[in-house]
């Protein structure tokens, strides 16, 4: 039987798979198991930002592992000592608390928990085609609303709202004495590959500083890197009440992070945990990957890789392209038409790459890709759209 054959027998049924099994990376390369060499600009859908395969990881993985591999919050310890260190020697000043957890929508469901109990508001204001993650209390905050019809619909999480991206309109009438928060990504992944206008992001800043909400930022996929500096936030000149990281953390070990500001005040002890949040395993992970991103200068990489994926994008000329959108080395082309031909074309030609939302095509490479791969992409890329 082969790899696909034993996963379709067992398989949830939830995920819409591509009929490629991938068995081993190295940088922003990715292999299948008939020995197929692809470019990987999907990256672990933004969790593989340092690259596949990287060797400072790895061996600190197995080192941590041999030592001491489990160790919850009910005790101190010297790995995720060095995390918060770490962590918040890059984060702003404001942002001097943080809580780990294991994924980008855990990281989610606390910021909005926090978020409530710090305001004593129940109010959640986000933003259509954001995607903050799918589980129950995220729910709220996705856009989308298939994926809360079969779940009780408006009813699921009553007090969220979700109003127009980069409207500034908008905002002054959505947050109120009511919201506790206002939750959004300052590029929207999933939602198309759209930046927000600065003016939207100083806007909701300030309306929600006026008005006693807390603003939450969703870097779950711009952090680390991926736009050009270490975070977004600096790309924007920002400071949240709250940031939730995830996906690229760890050098693709599942690890979470809510960092916030001292304006969420005290929370209740206990009012909120998760058994392996801040274990040793992934803080090893984390602290060497970090290590990485900083001695590979990953965000001069993805500013660098970028501007030259974006250019070789834009100069394509097709019928079908609509518009070339990005920052730093998330990308995307919309296109007039449909996408999924086309990113089936480029996996022909050699190039994983993403859909976001039913007419864009993203990419969304480890920031370690070369020049000459982005290259390539390009091509691949003019080619698909030639056909
Ligand atoms: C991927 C993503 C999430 C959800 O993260 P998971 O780890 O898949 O739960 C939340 N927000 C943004 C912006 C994301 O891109």
């Amino acid at each position: 039987m082969s790899i696909q054959e034993r996963e379709d027998a067992h398989t949830s049924g939830l995920y819409q798979k591509r009929p490629l099994a991938i068995v081993r990376g190295e940088g922003a390369l990715v292999w299948d198991a008939y020995g197929n060499e692809l470019i990987d600009c999907v990256g672990g859908q933004g969790s593989a930002n340092l690259g596949h395969g990287n060797a400072a990881v790895a061996d600190a993985i197995a080192a941590q592992a041999r030592t001491l591999a489990s160790c919850t919050e009910l005790f101190y310890n010297d790995r995720r000592a060095e995390l918060y260190d770490l962590l918040s020697s890059l984060l702003p000043s404001e942002l001097d608390r943080i809580f780990l957890c294991n994924s980008g929508t855990e990281a989610i469901e606390g910021a909005l928990k926090f978020a409530r109990m710090a305001t004593g508001r129940t109010g959640v204001v986000a933003t259509m085609r954001g995607f903050h993650g799918k589980t129950m209390g995220a729910l709220a905050a996705t856009w989308g609303p298939e994926y809360r019809e079969a779940l009780g619909g408006a009813a699921l999480f009553p007090g969220a709202t979700h109003i127009a991206f980069n409207k500034v309109e908008a905002l002054d009438a959505a947050i109120t004495a009511d919201t506790a928060a206002f939750v959004v990504e300052l590029v929207q992944g999933e939602g198309g590959v759209r930046p927000a206008t600065n003016e939207f992001v100083r806007e909701a800043v300030r309306l929600c500083r006026e008005r006693g909400a807390l603003l939450i930022v969703d870097e779950v996929q711009t952090g680390f890197c991926r736009t050009g500096a270490f975070f977004a936030i600096e790309r924007y000149g920002i400071v949240p009440d709250i940031l939730c990281l995830a996906k690229s953390i760890a050098g693709g070990v599942p690890m979470g992070a809510i960092a916030f500001s001292r304006r969420v005040g005290d929370l209740p002890k206990r009012s909120h945990s998760t058994t392996f949040g801040g274990n040793p395993l992934a803080c090893a992970a984390a602290v060497a990957a970090i290590g990485e991103m900083r001695r590979l200068d990953l965000a001069r990489c993805a500013r660098e890789r970028g501007e030259q994926l974006q250019a070789g994008l834009r100069g394509i000329e097709s019928p079908r392209v609509r518009e070339v959108r990005g920052l730093g080395l998330l990308a995307g082309i919309e296109l007039k038409e449909n996408a999924g031909p086309t990113i089936k074309a480029l996996q022909d030609l050699g190039v994983l790459a993403l859909g976001a939302g039913p007419t864009v095509v993203r990419y969304l490479p480890p920031l370690v890709i070369t020049a000459a791969q982005v290259e390539l992409v390009v091509a691949a890329t003019a080619t698909a759209l030639a056909t």
